[in-house]
């Protein structure tokens, strides 16, 4: 029996091909592919389907299998995209990029997410992730966000203090979807924004492959130790399979360098694991979100 499609005020698509959207440019289709107007017609939408539901942002982090994924993917890209500024705090939509929504507190003279330039998620997405650098992650602007239980439609608000955010882990509940977001603010003067901002642009033209088919670091550090480093000790930083390479300007970076397969990749970073244990007696964690059947 078909499943339950609701009517809705968004887009509707079937047999999409998420390759085309996936920084990997690998992976196979979602059965739906839902992009919701609003709230309200994502939280119709839940309460009157009975897909598997998954929520992707701009697939920057995440390897989807040759086979995709079962269900249907929401996806908050092209509608939920609101950014409101208010006195010390703004509200962002959960599918605005983060180098668009760093323009424009950058424009109204604000810090925010600045030292996440060069980070090339959602906001949403960066929230799930956590994401950061060394010094700084999103946790500590995070005032709270709005999201929808996927299994019954109902709109709820979290503080930030009722999560336990970690290293790369926003330890996110798995049936919420993130729709909005709520971050604190700082008035700064605009040309020192414009510095960091190109500072760091800079230093990550030097150090990553840009322009390259990356979802960028594929492992997390473990506490006390730089991925990079275990990756190179164990002699993977030349490894590959088929076209899923080992990044040579920085190795915690996977790379599709031409007709690479989820499966290549995901073959790689099995391998890369249990080399590293074996030369180091540590169990590298994927930073890099696996989707979808292998
Ligand atoms: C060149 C490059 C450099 C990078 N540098 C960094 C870096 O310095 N620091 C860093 O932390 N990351 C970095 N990343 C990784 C990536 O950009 C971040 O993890 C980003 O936050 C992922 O956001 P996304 O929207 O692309 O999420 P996706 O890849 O689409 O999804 C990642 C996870 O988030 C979940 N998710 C997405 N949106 C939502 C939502 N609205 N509600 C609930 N769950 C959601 C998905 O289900 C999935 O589990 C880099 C990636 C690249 C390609």
């Amino acid at each position: 029996m078909p499943l339950k499609t609701p009517s809705v005020l968004g887009e509707l698509v079937a047999n999409f091909n998420l390759k085309n959207l996936s920084f990997f440019k690998v992976g196979g289709s979602c059965d739906l592919f839902f992009s919701p107007y609003d709230q309200d017609d994502l939280s119709n939408f839940l309460k009157n389907s009975d897909f598997k539901i998954t929520c992707l942002g701009n697939l920057s982090n995440a390897l989807i299998s040759d086979s995709g994924i079962r269900g249907c993917v929401i996806n908050l890209v092209k509608y939920f995209n609101k950014i409101e500024f208010f006195e010390g705090f703004v509200k962002v939509g959960a599918g605005v990029l983060l180098p668009k929504f760093i323009n424009e507190c950058v424009k109204s003279g604000l810090s925010c997410l600045e030292k996440l330039y060069c980070v090339p998620g959602t906001i949403g997405g960066a929230v799930y992730m956590n994401a950061g650098i060394p010094e700084f992650d999103i946790s500590k602007v995070l005032i709270s966000f709005d999201c929808i239980d996927k299994n019954d439609g109902e709109v709820i608000i979290l503080n930030k203090d009722n999560l336990n955010m970690e290293y790369r882990s926003g330890n996110i509940p798995q049936n919420l979807i993130i729709t909005s977001v709520k971050l604190r603010t700082f008035y700064e003067n605009v040309e020192k924004l414009k510095e960091i901002i190109g500072k760091i642009s800079e230093k990550r033209a030097k150090s990553q492959p840009l322009g390259k088919l990356t979802c960028g670091s594929a492992f997390k550090n473990p506490l006390g130790f730089k991925a990079w480093q275990l990756i190179k000790e164990s002699d993977c930083d030349k490894l590959a399979v088929g076209d899923a390479i080992v990044s040579d300007m920085h190795c915690n970076f996977l790379i599709n360098s031409g007709n690479a397969m989820a499966s290549d990749f995901y073959k790689l970073i099995q391998i890369i694991k249990e080399k590293v244990l074996k030369k180091t007696g540590i169990l590298l964690e994927e930073e890099i979100i696996i989707m979808g059947k292998y």
